[in-house]
């Protein structure tokens, strides 16, 4: 429960921490709100030389309106996305999803980037997000690019972020009074998720589901073509392949992915 011994670097700017991993390379890892990093570091799961400090570069932390879009910066803490009056108002799923991250002290803590960087498929800000669509910026050796977060998290705590690019900015699109839903399967209600679903704009997205978050395509290739909820709801968990646990098996996730998909529908359709 002791983590390996090593260096730490607090940064003041983008800039700073781009040349601190040039620096210490692929060895180095970035510190967000280290609620994440941290616990595997002292499971040794992570073993890091170097900590490059994000928590000092206090531009990296806001919310504002970008024509169709509301961009927020990877410093910012979730519970911040959680009360922020333009994420309740343009983006509700994110803010509700943002509040339903573990208990308020993890909130406080964790960020906007750390969340979508560690890429856990059971994590919630992730599933709205790729619900939602918009995309993640990060800034690497070669300037700035955007990915589309239906192109973000690659694999069982795998990103389409290189080891020397930074996250800096979250994209999503303004839904403003668009219906939506999230279901979150949970044992005790500060749990992480067994399995979640969230639902807006005819787009699903399940936690916990395969490696990453995903999409739940046959469900809406369902209501494209005009299923009906209950209909399309039982499809929700083709083409996924959950993992069976001490929580739960895979069939029952399946189970559940349904239900939940079909709560979240119907909550999105009745708003
Ligand atoms: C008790 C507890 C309960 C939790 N419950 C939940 C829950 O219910 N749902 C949920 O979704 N999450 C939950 N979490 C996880 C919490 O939300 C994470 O801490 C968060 O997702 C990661 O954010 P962080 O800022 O703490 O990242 P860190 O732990 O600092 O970093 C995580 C990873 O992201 C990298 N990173 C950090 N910032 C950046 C950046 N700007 N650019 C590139 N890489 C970066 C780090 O190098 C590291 O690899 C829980 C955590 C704890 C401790």
């Amino acid at each position: 429960m002791i983590p390996s011994t090593f260096d730490y670097v607090k940064v003041r700017s983008v800039d700073e921490a781009l040349a601190a991993l040039a620096e210490h390379g692929e060895d180095a890892k970035l510190l967000g709100g280290g609620h994440s990093l941290l616990p595997i570091m002292k499971l040794r799961l992570a073993i890091p030389t170097v900590l490059i400090d994000l928590g000092g570069i206090t531009d990296l932390s806001y919310v504002r309106v970008d024509g169709d879009e509301v961009a927020i910066g990877a410093g910012t803490r979730l519970f911040e996305v959680e009360r922020d009056e333009v994420v309740r108002t343009e983006v509700p799923l994110l803010s509700h999803v943002a509040g339903r991250v573990g208990d308020p002290q993890v909130r406080h803590r964790a960020t906007v980037g750390g969340t979508v960087a560690h890429s856990d498929p059971a994590s919630d800000v992730p599933t709205g997000l790729l619900a939602l669509g918009g995309s993640v910026v990060v800034q690497g050796p070669g300037g700035r690019r955007a990915i589309p977060v239906t192109a973000c998290w690659t694999g069982f705590f795998e990103t389409d972020i290189a080891w020397d690019e930074v996250v800096v900015e979250v994209r999503v699109p303004r839904t403003g009074s668009a219906g939506w839903g999230y279901e979150k399967f949970t044992r005790r209600e500060n749990d992480w998720a067994i399995v979640a679903a969230a639902a807006v704009d005819g787009r699903v997205a399940l936690a916990n589901m395969a490696g990453t978050v995903v999409r739940a395509t046959a469900t809406e290739e369902a209501l494209a073509r005009g299923a009906s909820i209950a209909e399309a709801a039982e499809l929700a968990d083709q083409g996924t392949s959950p993992g069976s646990d001490m929580h739960a098996d895979a069939d029952y996730r399946r189970h559940l992915a349904r239900l939940l998909t079909r709560r979240a529908l119907e909550s999105a359709a009745a708003a």
